[in-house]
């Protein structure tokens, strides 16, 4: 495959996660800044899916190129899947993670390990030059842990607690992540697609 895919986020986190997981398909992926795109989206959506398609057509709009963009965000059973679709505005856009962190940890601090059950969901949305779409989601299952750990990853990584690894996603390898995430398991199958789409076009 050829040719480049924009990517619809500000965050250089998710960018270098993706570009190692599109690595092998020959389509570089650059950022909304790489592209001079500068777009101003509301996530107004009520699902994941919904935002992604939302974030993705308002990107389509400025270029040329294939557009892909995800949504995704961290569900806390106790909390009734808070935050949810508002992970990234939780407390503010701009409080650091390490207070909104430190504040889930709070609100879970007598709450034994079997109720801290949580999950990550990422859905992601491709947009062709067209107007095809595709929208793929995955979840990656986990606990809310009981410190903030790890240097590795970004948001709640610190609190996010993986028990068959004994450890928080921020102290495993960006690569290991990308194994067993929710955003590489749902880019993993959006790259199924496109490898599908190029087979009947050819
Ligand atoms: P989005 O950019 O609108 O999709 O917001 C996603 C938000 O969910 C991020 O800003 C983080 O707060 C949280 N989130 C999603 N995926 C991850 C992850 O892999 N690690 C840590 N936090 C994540």
């Amino acid at each position: 495959m050829q040719g480049r895919i924009v990517f619809a986020t500000g965050n250089a986190g998710k960018i270098k996660e993706i570009r190692m997981i599109m690595e092998d398909t020959g389509l570089e992926v650059v950022s909304m800044k790489d592209a001079g795109i500068k777009a101003d989206i509301e996530e107004n959506g009520k699902t994941y899916e919904e935002n992604a398609l939302i974030k993705a057509r308002a990107v389509a709009a400025f270029t040329k190129d294939i557009v892909m963009a995800d949504d995704s965000g961290l569900e806390i059973d106790y909390l009734n899947k808070e935050p949810g679709i508002y992970s990234a505005r939780y407390m503010g856009h701009d409080t650091p993670y390490a207070i909104k962190n430190q504040k889930i940890l709070d609100k879970l601090r007598d709450v034994p390990e079997e109720k801290r059950t949580a999950r990550f969901v990422c859905a992601m949305a491709l947009v062709l030059p067209d107007g095809t779409t595709r929208t793929t989601q995955a979840t990656m299952e986990g606990r809310i842990g009981y410190e903030i750990k790890g240097e590795n990853g970004f948001g709640y990584d610190p609190i996010f607690y993986l028990p068959e690894l004994g450890k928080s996603s921020a102290e495993i390898s960006p690569e290991q992540k990308n194994r067993i995430s929710h955003r590489g398991k749902a880019l993993r199958m959006m790259k199924d697609k496109i490898k599908e789409m190029c087979k009947d076009e050819a």
